[in-house]
C-alpha cells in the first residue's frame, strides 16, 4: 500500500468518468482516506470509494475560484482528519474557442478555475503540510500548456494550464526546504466527460490520427502518475512536469 494513513484532497473528483474520481478510487485503492472536493456531488463520490480501515472518506462542497471556501473546506478536512499529506489539484474546465472569440467572461472562468484555484487550495493546506513536516501537490496542466493547444481547449486554456507549471515549478522552488513537493501532470487527450457535447466524430478521428500509441487515455492512465507523484515513490521529484499522452507530444 503505497498511501497507507495518508489523507489526501482531490478537487473536481466528483466526475463520474473523470481523472479526479478515477485519481480518488486509485487512492483510496492504496489506503488513503481522501477527500473530495467539488461543486457538487463530492459526498455521493466519496461514499463510492473503496473502504480504507483508517475511517470514512469525506465528501466536501468546495469552489476552488472562492478563497473563503476553499478555506473552510480544508478547515473543515482538518477537524475530520488531523491533517493533509497530498492534494490534486485536478478541478478544471475547458473551451473550444479561437483567440478573437475569447470575452472576457470566457478568460475569467478558464483562468479563475484552473489556475486562481490551484493557487488558492495550494495556499490553503501549506501551513497544515508544514506544521506535520511536508506533502505532495500534484496540479493537473495538459499537452495544451506544451504545444500550445491544437487537441481541444483554447489559448486561454493553454495559457491557464501554462500558468500552471509556472506556479508549479516556483512553488516547489520555495516550499522545498518545507519537504512539501510540487509536481505537474499533463495529460494528452483522455476519455472524460470535460468534452461533452463539444466534441464531433470527426474531430475525434482526427486526435486519434495524433497519437502514435492509437489510442485516446483513459483517466486510470492519468491516476497511476498521480499515484507515483503523491507517494514516496517520487521522494526526490519536485518541479518536474510528466507527460502522460501516448506520445503525442514527445519532446
Ligand atoms: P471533468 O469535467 O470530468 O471533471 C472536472 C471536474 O472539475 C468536475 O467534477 C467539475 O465539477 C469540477 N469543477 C469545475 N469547476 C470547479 C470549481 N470551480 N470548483 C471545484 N470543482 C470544479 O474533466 P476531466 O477530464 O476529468 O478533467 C480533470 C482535469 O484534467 C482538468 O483540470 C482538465 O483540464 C485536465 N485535463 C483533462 C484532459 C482530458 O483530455 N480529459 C487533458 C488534459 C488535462
Amino acid at each position: 500500500m503505497l498511501l497507507q494513513g495518508k489523507t489526501a484532497i482531490v478537487t473536481g473528483g466528483a466526475s463520474a468518468r473523470g481523472l479526479g474520481l478515477a485519481t480518488a478510487r486509485l487512492f483510496a485503492a492504496q489506503g488513503a482516506r481522501v477527500v473530495i472536493f467539488d461543486l457538487k456531488g463530492a459526498e455521493d463520490a466519496a461514499s463510492g470509494l473503496p473502504p480504507v480501515e483508517t475511517g470514512a472518506h469525506l465528501g466536501l462542497a468546495c469552489n476552488v475560484t472562492d478563497k473563503a471556501s476553499c478555506e473552510s473546506a480544508v478547515a473543515e478536512t482538518l477537524a475530520a482528519f488531523g491533517g493533509i499529506d497530498i492534494l490534486v489539484n485536478n478541478a478544471g474546465i475547458t473551451q473550444p474557442l479561437k483567440s478573437l472569440e475569447i470575452k472576457p467572461e470566457n478568460y475569467d472562468a478558464v483562468l479563475d478555475v484552473n489556475l486562481r484555484g490551484t493557487l488558492y487550495m495550494s495556499q490553503a493546506v501549506i501551513p497544515a503540510m508544514k506544521q506535520s513536516g511536508g506533502g505532495s501537490i500534484v496540479n493537473i496542466s495538459s499537452v495544451s500548456a506544451q504545444r500550445g493547444g491544437g487537441i481541444f481547449g483554447g489559448p486561454h486554456y493553454s495559457a491557464a494550464k501554462a500558468g500552471i507549471l509556472g506556479l508549479t515549478k516556483a512553488m516547489a522552488r520555495e516550499f522545498a526546504p518545507d519537504q512539501i513537493r510540487f509536481n505537474a501532470v499533463c495529460p494528452g487527450f483522455i476519455a472524460t466527460d470535460i468534452t461533452a457535447g463539444m466534441m464531433t466524430p470527426e474531430k475525434h478521428e482526427m486526435i486519434l490520427a495524433g497519437i502514435p500509441m492509437g489510442r485516446a487515455g483513459v483517466a486510470s492512465d492519468v491516476a497511476g502518475c498521480c499515484l507515483f507523484l503523491a507517494s514516496n515513490l517520487s521522494a526526490y521529484c519536485t518541479g518536474t512536469e510528466l507527460d502522460v499522452n501516448g506520445g503525442s507530444h514527445i519532446h
